[in-house]
């Protein structure tokens, strides 16, 4: 399953949302109707891919799901489970600002940066990611099933939220499992593209590629204007969810070079690399220098950070509703019968 030419057409759409509409006795208003937008197909494209990924996912016990759009354009995506139904929904501000700022960024198309991956252009891997980000987070959510599920788990919340740390535990728990299974995308986009030779290098390469956006996407929204903090607010600092991802994907990433007798990569050395090019995109991005920014504030606090970090992952060690422990235990089981 990846993102690509087949999606289901816009019929097929309104099938879906009537469905949905009437299994989760919504009113019609909350779903969105973009037959006319010029990004129509973008949005299919993503609404196809999404809806695919919760479907294959339902096996980690979040069976029946539900996934729609709703029609709103800020920037907001919630998950939640209401009568033993799981739900994920998706603001078509997220989608709008996907196909924006990735799949139809000339400024980005027209950026020497990086070499065409053959077929595959910029725009569309960077959009791709982005996307996937943001679903895989919230199947997260729902895999975690945690007391939060009932009421809604939102990511930006319209109130401010004291901070508890329970919830940045499951925001981090939801990045990891975003994590875990975009490495699964990531390393069959370079098997798609390099094929045998998937080297280290070039595995490095994919990894800055795939996170540039996470990084783009995380210093648009919530919390980009903000010094890094710790305790606080509903979500960790940005810096701080990076630092997971990076890490997870990178831990994923070594598994596989490993198991192919190649040198594996440096977590640290990684997260680096990737904030480096990004920072070389930002006038792509933003008007201000905001990249720069948060490499400087990074590094002055990378020790404070890394040991948030810590204790976050010591926190979650033991706690029943995480998603991460389930994805692998749902993983060892599937290779033990390969
Ligand atoms: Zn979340």
């Amino acid at each position: 399953m990846e993102f690509g030419d087949d999606y289901i057409s816009y019929d097929e759409y309104l099938t879906s949302c009537k469905e949905t509409k009437e299994a989760l006795k919504l009113p019609k208003k909350e779903f969105c109707d973009f037959e006319f937008s010029p990004y129509k197909n973008n949005f299919l494209q993503i609404f196809t891919f999404y809806e695919e990924a919760l479907q294959s996912l339902v096996e980690f016990g979040i069976s029946p799901a539900y996934l729609y759009l709703s029609p709103y354009f800020s920037i907001n995506a919630r998950a939640r489970i209401h009568e033993n139904k799981y739900i994920v929904n998706v603001n078509i501000g997220i989608l709008k600002w996907i196909v924006e700022e990735f799949y139809l960024n000339e400024k980005l198309k027209n950026n020497s940066q990086f070499v065409k991956l053959k077929s595959l252009s910029i725009n569309r891997l960077f959009g791709s990611a982005a996307a996937m980000f943001t679903i895989y987070h919230e199947i997260g959510h729902l895999v975690q099933n945690s007391k939060f599920l009932e009421s809604n788990l939102e990511e930006i919340p319209k109130k401010v939220k004291q901070f508890a740390i329970e919830r940045h535990i499951l925001e981090i728990d939801a990045d990891l499992f975003s994590s875990l299974c975009i490495s699964e995308h990531l390393l069959y986009y370079a098997h798609t593209i390099y094929g045998k030779e998937v080297s280290t290098k070039k595995l490095e390469l994919m990894i800055v590629l795939f996170t540039i956006p996470f990084i783009i996407y995380l210093l648009s929204f919530e919390g980009n204007k903000q010094d890094i903090y710790f305790e606080e607010k509903t979500h960790p600092h940005p810096a701080i969810r990076l630092l997971a991802m990076i890490t997870s994907i990178v831990t994923q990433c070594n598994l596989f070079l490993i198991s192919h007798n190649r040198t594996p990569l440096n977590q640290k050395g990684c997260f680096v690399q990737s904030v480096l090019e990004a920072e070389k995109l930002q006038d792509v991005f933003f008007e201000d220098n905001r990249v720069t920014w948060f490499k400087l504030r990074t590094n002055f606090y990378q020790t404070k950070i890394q040991q948030y970090l810590v204790k976050i992952l010591e926190l979650k060690i033991g706690n029943a509703s995480m998603a991460v422990p389930k994805w692998h235990t749902m993983h060892n089981s599937i290779n033990n019968k390969k």
